[in-house]
């Protein structure tokens, strides 16, 4: 069996990109016999960038319901708070000790952070925390500490991967071969959703459509995608347009076939807008209903959760971290 491992970042409200990214495929996918399936709540890696509280929680508690109310069985596949795995962070601290600090500095998060003080005039590091900067460490520690075959990625989280494999193979030259090397697998078919102003959609440029937003919010917020000011009869644009590119990801072959064809003849889009809405709302219809009714109970939700943590440190993670300690010369805490 393979392990693949997919994490969402607690930072917010899960957003249709998420969806069509990672819960979507990943749900799919786990319903192959021969993917062992590992989900987790990124809430560590939250930290970086909320530190308000009562929002990490929040978050919490709406990606998990989110991931159970889109078809997640957590009787068949792993399913736990990053936080609760106290392996990771223990195995975080053993890999930033193998970590080349130069490769650390040419991680692209860190480098975009670098590069914007630097149009602003400040300087290089100024406002940028050491988790931001270490973040493909402990992301690495997520896939090493259960060994995980597979990540699926966006284009944009390659480097991490092989980061993970630079630490592992380093690791493992020093302390003998505990780790597997991780890859990363490219979806191809896995479209990046762009958001309400056409960049990516992403909880940090508040430019999501939230998945479970209630119909007149999803309505609205369709509505407010950026377009061009064609007017109606004028053919339009496929290439670069966020309402096409979102239609896509929700209808069939078919459907986007009918669809280019009507920008073609210069469809309205008000009326093209009106069939995104359409398309999206009977998708998701179903699963906001039992996504609302788990949000009505937070309890059940986190005794699934701690569940999922005991269980996968159990089966993996003490043993892990037992061996990794004898490994590198500290005492065996078990
Ligand atoms: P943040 O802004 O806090 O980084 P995010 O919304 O961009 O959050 P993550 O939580 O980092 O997303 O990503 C979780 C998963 O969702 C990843 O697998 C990522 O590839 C996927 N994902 C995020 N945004 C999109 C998007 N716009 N289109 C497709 N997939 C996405």
């Amino acid at each position: 069996q393979t392990r693949v491992l997919t994490g969402i970042t607690t930072s917010g409200t899960p957003h249709l990109g998420n969806y069509v990214g990672a819960i979507r495929p990943a749900i799919a996918a786990s319903r192959t016999p021969q993917v062992e399936s590992y989900y987790f709540l990124a809430d560590l890696h939250a930290l970086i960038k909320v530190q308000e509280p009562e929002r990490v929680q929040r978050s919490t508690l709406e990606i998990a319901a989110a991931w159970l109310a889109c078809g997640l069985d957590p009787a068949t596949v792993w399913f736990y708070r990053q936080s609760e795995i106290v392996e990771i962070p223990e195995l975080a601290w053993f890999l930033t000790c193998v970590a080349g600090k130069g490769i650390l500095n040419r991680a692209h998060a860190y480098k975009a952070a670098v590069d914007k003080n630097r149009e602003e005039g400040e300087d290089d590091d100024a406002g940028i925390n050491a988790g931001l900067f270490m973040y493909p460490v402990l992301m690495s520690a997520d896939i090493l500490v259960f060994n995980a075959h597979k990540v699926p990625v966006g284009r944009d989280q390659i480097q991490h991967i092989e980061m993970a494999r630079d630490f592992a193979q380093r690791f493992n030259h020093l302390y003998g071969e505990h780790f597997v090397l991780p890859e990363a697998l490219i979806e191809e078919n896995v479209a990046t959703l762009p958001g309400l102003d056409g960049r990516k959609m992403s909880k940090s440029y508040d430019n999501t459509i939230p998945l479970f937003a209630p119909r007149d919010q999803l309505k609205r917020l369709i509505y407010s995608i950026v377009t061009d000011s064609r007017l109606p009869g004028e053919p339009k644009d496929t290439e670069g347009s966020a309402l096409f590119q979102i239609y896509q990801a929700f209808a069939s072959e078919e459907e986007t076939q009918a669809m280019r064809r009507a920008f073609a003849d210069g469809i309205a889009w008000g009326e093209a807008k009106q069939a995104l809405f359409e398309r999206i709302d009977a998708e998701i219809t179903p699963l906001r209903e039992k996504y609302e009714d788990l949000m009505a109970r937070p309890q059940d939700i986190e005794a699934i959760l701690i569940d999922g943590a005991r269980r996968v440190r159990e089966r993996y993670g003490v043993g892990m971290m037992k061996r990794l300690r004898e490994a590198v010369g500290l005492r065996d805490l078990s």
